[in-house]
């Protein structure tokens, strides 16, 4: 039997000798220990010392109903007790997986009616590079097999996914990324801009992918993928021109166009997809964290019709996971769909919380410490930089951002760090009270992150 742990400190040994945890410094972690949480309620967490902190980040951008709801909880327990497991392999199906699948077909964009369920957004990442090479090779177009995506971008950690992320730290811990993977520029105009207007910028971000698609020639590229705005890479929210343009690019070279919604999706930008609020239409996309809002781990790949014929075509499609469809993720999924559709929270996002969460947001525009305010919706960030006037960043990028991210963890925020950028994603749930709430916190940190740097 294992020893019963009732204190913080039991809590934080056990969890130093035996558990190994994902992007985090084995050795740093070891000496400070992890901080126990214990418990959430709404947009709130408390950790083990009873402390209460406000979850600027929805988990890892994913608790979009907040902590806590009943009906989610229950509808686990119910589906444990009817049936706790059968695989969707083989011919089967179980309700939920069978109940959500329709139910998905109706909250996304036209033409998308089928989903192919994997457990994380790394998962449905991997089973789009498995459908974008039966695609082509369908089509008799074997040749097209390179997937380009993006600097910074991120779209998991598996193997595949950490190869269609475009973020360099990852790719130098392995030979990565894998062959037939290729990145381009970010639309990243705050970096990269120079003199252009936002509206210039995106368009020439955007041809950097018909510059690479004229360099290694259409038929070699099977699809392009990109989420509508990079969330671990900064919430770097591209120029209004730079998605269409991409979709007419895609369009003119025969390349699939594959939307990564794991952050956008289900709310996040005030549109129940990312892609509807920036105008594109893929013919791909796939989703995880907001499908559930987190309580179970769930994920799915959309995929429009014409491709689910031309794969249909070619008999067995050999891919899936013990865990695709599973039912429990699946009623869990349902519950936290209906709630998001009968308390329409997402309407509540593009025209109350999310407004004034980005009004609230862009007052930051004036602190010594800020370049540049980004958001849309009810995710955001502000971009650290050394000189307001000249877009300098630090030259050690990362180093103030942490600063900043340990005075909140100090004083019960959380918010996360991406380079110098402080990035927010809260629960789509959250009030205004709780939005004004995390701003003067917020502030209260960047200013003690300026007085560190000597900006204030
Ligand atoms: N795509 C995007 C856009 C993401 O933000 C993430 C996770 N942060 C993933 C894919 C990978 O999802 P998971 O961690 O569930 O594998």
């Amino acid at each position: 039997m294992s020893t019963v742990l009732n204190s913080t400190r039991q809590w934080q040994d056990e969890d130093r000798d035996h558990h190994l945890h994902p992007f985090t410094d084995i050795n740093v972690l070891k000496k400070k220990g992890a901080r126990m949480i214990t418990r959430g309620e709404g947009v709130y967490l408390w950790d083990s010392e009873g402390e209460k902190i406000i979850d600027g980040m929805a988990g890892l951008w994913c608790v979009g109903l907040g902590y806590g709801r009943k009906e989610l909880s229950a509808a686990a327990a119910r589906q444990m007790d009817q049936l706790a497991y059968y695989n969707t392999f083989f011919q089967t199906s179980t309700m939920p997986a069978t109940e959500l699948s329709g139910l998905l077909a109706e909250v996304t964009p036209e033409g998308f009616n089928h989903v192919f369920y994997g457990c994380s957004g790394s998962e449905s990442n991997d089973t789009v590079v498995r459908l974008v090479w039966r695609y082509w090779d369908m089509r008799g177009k074997p040749g097209k097999k390179t997937i380009i995506g993006r600097i910074n971008g991120y779209h998991g950690s598996t193997l595949a996914g950490a190869s269609l992320g475009g973020m360099g730290f990852m790719h130098a811990q392995g030979p990565l990324p894998l062959p037939g993977f290729v990145h381009i520029e970010q639309p990243h105009w705050y970096v990269n801009g120079g003199d252009l207007s936002p509206a210039e910028y995106g368009l020439k971000a955007a041809r950097a992918l018909e510059e690479k698609i004229a360099e290694l020639g259409a038929e070699t590229i099977g699809a392009f993928i990109g989420e509508p705005i990079q969330g671990a890479g900064g919430v770097i929210v591209p120029p209004e021109t730079y998605w269409p343009e991409i979709e007419r690019i895609c369009r003119a070279n025969d390349i699939l166009l594959i939307s990564d919604e794991v952050i956008c999706g289900f709310g996040r930008t005030g549109n129940w997809f990312g892609c509807e609020t920036f105008g594109f239409e893929p013919d791909i996309m796939t989703m995880a964290k907001g499908m559930s809002s987190g309580y179970a781990p769930i994920s799915g790949v959309m995929v429009k019709d014409h491709i689910v014929e031309t794969i249909g075509d070619g008999g067995e499609f050999a891919h899936g996971y013990t865990y695709s469809g599973h039912p429990v993720s699946c009623a869990v999924a349902l519950a936290n769909i209906t709630i998001l559709k009968d308390e329409k929270i997402i309407d509540i996002v593009r025209t109350d919380t999310g407004p004034y969460f980005q009004k609230r947001l862009g007052e930051f525009a004036d602190h010594p410490l800020i370049g540049e305010v980004r958001g849309k919706g009810l995710v955001g960030a502000v971009q650290i930089a050394r000189d307001k006037k000249s877009r300098a960043l630090f030259d050690d990028v990362g180093r103030v951002g942490g600063i900043c991210r340990d005075h909140c963890f100090e004083n019960g925020l959380i918010m996360r760090a991406s380079g110098d950028s402080m990035l927010l994603s809260p629960p789509l749930v959250v009030t205004r009270a709780e939005i004004d709430e995390m701003m003067d916190k917020a502030r209260m940190c960047l200013d003690l992150t300026a007085r560190d740097v000597g900006l204030s």
